[in-house]
């Protein structure tokens, strides 16, 4: 029987190679007068594309109060930013990579109340439900990774404090647009790190405790067009790459869907405050982390009485097929997805995580913080001693 579940809205969303130079007119034509953009700063360079927006914005009568953000955005950040928008803003626009979206979409829950972000952060903040207006959000992703254009929750840190969650359903994007040609001008290194956090989020979402038929589906369209993606890239046509960039942003939005609507597990409950406590890129930590997170489920599932367990283990093999297996047994399946996931990151994020200061003696506040958000989707939980095995192996 399907247990009981529950979908979000979802924002409109717009899907098209070379989308961005209709943004401006499409702008206008919703009739803002005023708008917040926010993005990254490298896109504000002469030339570049945020650069052409203010000016195509501009020729449309449209006021432009533009910011930039670089890494991963503070609470103080996003107040300072709140605090200098002016009062007529009438919509946000977000065009960036996760951080810039992540950063666009809390502005935009927080303009019309001026309030502090502290007031609604999960865990560090008072956590107090986001209640009013909120201004529309409009974003357009320049990087295929966390699908933050497609979640509910703006990620926010302080390096060696926190990094938790703003999160409410006001604070969904209006409209969502994706164009791929971002992503021909992105560094490869971009593409892989930013990709496989999409897919491990897919992963995850699939195989989390709260996946849904309507979920399973997203994430399963996801992980098939992830497929051969990375490898399009290296030795693909022309054509063949400008699949392979449809086929990445358009994964990685499902897999916003899909963590915002399902959760996910382990490997982004480590994640989280790994992300906290040092300074490493959030795709790279997830990358190294998902073959040894995937194996420690795969045993706790196999010596569980549990009665979801079967249902998981299919999952997990039924993934290991999608990418290739050809064994008929279903152990030797799960061996193949573990290789599989282990050789995808040993060949699109070889630096292990100690190459970001994590070392055998330091993963404390990582274990001693990781209990809460995501690790609360997790198949089954894992013991401290599993959680710090896969965080050696990931070393
Ligand atoms: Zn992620």
């Amino acid at each position: 029987m399907i247990a009981d579940f529950q979908i979000a809205n979802l924002p409109k969303i717009r899907f098209g190679w070379g989308l961005r130079d209709q943004f401006a007119a499409a702008i206008a034509e919703q009739g803002f007068q005023s708008v917040v953009l926010i993005s990254g700063r490298f896109l504000t360079r002469p030339g570049e594309y945020a650069d052409d927006l203010i000016r195509q914005l501009q020729a449309e009568n449209i006021r432009v109060s533009a910011f930039t953000v670089s890494g991963e955005p503070s609470p103080e950040l996003v107040d300072e930013i709140v605090q200098a928008c002016p009062s007529n803003a009438q919509a946000v626009l977000g065009v960036g990579g996760g951080s810039v979206l992540d950063a666009a979409k809390a502005v935009a829950g927080l303009i019309p109340s001026r309030t502090s972000v502290m007031n609604y952060l999960e865990g560090v903040g008072q956590g107090l439900p986001l209640e009013g207006d909120t201004l529309p959000f409009i974003a357009m992703p320049t990087t295929a990774g966390t699908g933050s254009e497609t979640t509910k929750n703006a990620v926010l840190s302080r390096l060696g404090e926190f990094k938790k969650s703003f999160r409410s359903e006001k604070l969904l994007a209006r409209d969502v647009w994706l164009d791929p040609s971002f992503l021909a001008t992105c560094p490869k290194h971009l593409l892989y790190t930013t990709g496989l956090d999409a897919f491990t989020q897919l992963l995850e979402s699939y195989t989390t405790l709260k996946a849904n038929p309507i979920t399973d589906a997203l994430a399963w369209q996801g992980m098939t067009l992830f497929k051969g993606a990375f490898e399009a890239l290296e030795t693909g046509s022309e054509t063949e790459r400008q699949t392979a960039y449809g086929n990445l942003m358009l994964a990685a939005s499902l897999s916003g869907i899909t963590l915002a609507n399902a959760g996910l597990g382990a490997v982004h409950g480590l994640a989280g405050p790994t992300g906290a406590f040092f300074e490493a890129p959030h795709g790279a930590v997830c990358a190294r982390l998902l073959a040894p997170i995937t194996q420690a489920n795969i045993e706790a599932l196999q010596a569980s009485n549990e009665p979801h367990a079967p249902a998981v283990l299919a999952k997990y093999a039924a993934i290991a097929i999608l990418y290739g297996s050809s064994a008929d047994s279903q152990p030797e399946q799960l061996q193949d997805l573990i290789d599989n996931l282990n050789r995808l990151a040993a060949t699109y994020s070889p630096d292990g995580l100690s190459h970001y200061g994590l070392t055998k003696d330091n993963l404390d506040p990582i274990l001693q913080n990781c209990r809460s958000g995501s690790m609360l989707g997790n198949p089954l939980t894992l013991s401290d001693q599993a959680l710090k095995e896969a965080l050696n192996t990931a070393l």
